[in-house]
């Protein structure tokens, strides 16, 4: 994998990464992010979308911002929480920017109709497919995520799932639906998951709330909490304990 992380920066083997710092951020996680969240920019260039996010004026920002055509911008150290979720809830938590890494994609959303095709709010004719949001809406042209976007950012949860202890891929829409649509439904999240964890096989915990620890024993402390129905990858056993991420443990019996 040619991405690396080293002191909440990302590296590239090959080239550097280039940074865009924004200003737009609350300091230090207080606990290791736990989920990605994926979202688009609804605007042209990456590079366009990073200043304006690093702008204290938009009072918004993002760790990244990846382009269509690869290019990735980092704006907000890794180990800081930057805002990109807004009033946001998944599993009991709120307030997702104190849990999440967030990736913006460039890409315009849905789009208008225009001639035979569809087009950006500025006009220009854009790939896209044709689909209405789950959450609801009108069926409508929303851009293609082009092949070279996805697979680097793929390439980046998968490097940050090993640096952090990631336990899920969300949208925005997942995590705020009565407010967002994006990445929307030209973002095949099933497949995006796929292609970052592979075939593990996954469990979905039974319990009311199931402790995580940090081995595989009742003596290892406890160092989070899963509510019923979170999803977690199944990899190393022992005894009656099984790894969901390196050094957190649950035990087996509240994994269906
Ligand atoms: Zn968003």
């Amino acid at each position: 994998m040619p991405f690396s992380i080293r002191n909440g920066v990302l590296g590239h083997a090959d080239h550097p990464v280039r940074q865009i710092p924004s200003p737009n951020h609350s300091g230090p996680f207080r606990r290791p992010p736990r989920f990605v969240v994926m979202h688009y920019t609804a605007g042209a260039s990456a590079r366009g979308s990073a200043a304006w996010l690093a702008n204290p004026a938009s009072g918004a920002s993002a760790h990244l911002v990846i382009g269509r055509e690869g290019e990735v911008l980092q704006c907000v150290n890794f180990e800081n929480r930057a805002w990109h979720a807004g009033r946001s809830t998944w599993q009991g938590l709120s307030g997702l920017n104190d849990h999440a890494i967030g990736i913006e994609l460039a890409n315009w959303g849905p789009l208008a109709a225009q001639d035979e095709g569809w087009a950006s709010p500025d006009g220009k004719p854009v790939p896209a497919i044709l689909a209405r949001h789950r959450h609801g809406g009108p069926e409508c042209g929303w851009e293609r995520y082009p092949a070279i976007q996805l697979e680097t950012a793929a390439a980046i949860v998968g490097t940050l799932a090993q640096a952090y202890p990631i336990r899920e891929i969300l949208g925005h829409d997942d995590i705020a639906p009565t407010r967002k649509r994006d990445p929307g439904p030209a973002f095949d999240m099933a497949d995006f998951r796929k292609t970052v964890f592979g075939d593990l096989p996954c469990g979905t915990v039974t319990a009311h709330s199931l402790n995580v620890r940090s081995g595989p024993a009742l003596s290892f402390p406890v160092i989070d909490t899963l509510a019923r129905g979170a999803r977690v990858s199944l990899g190393e056993r022992h005894r009656d304990w099984i790894a969901i991420a390196p050094e957190r443990w649950v035990f087996a019996g509240y994994l269906a």
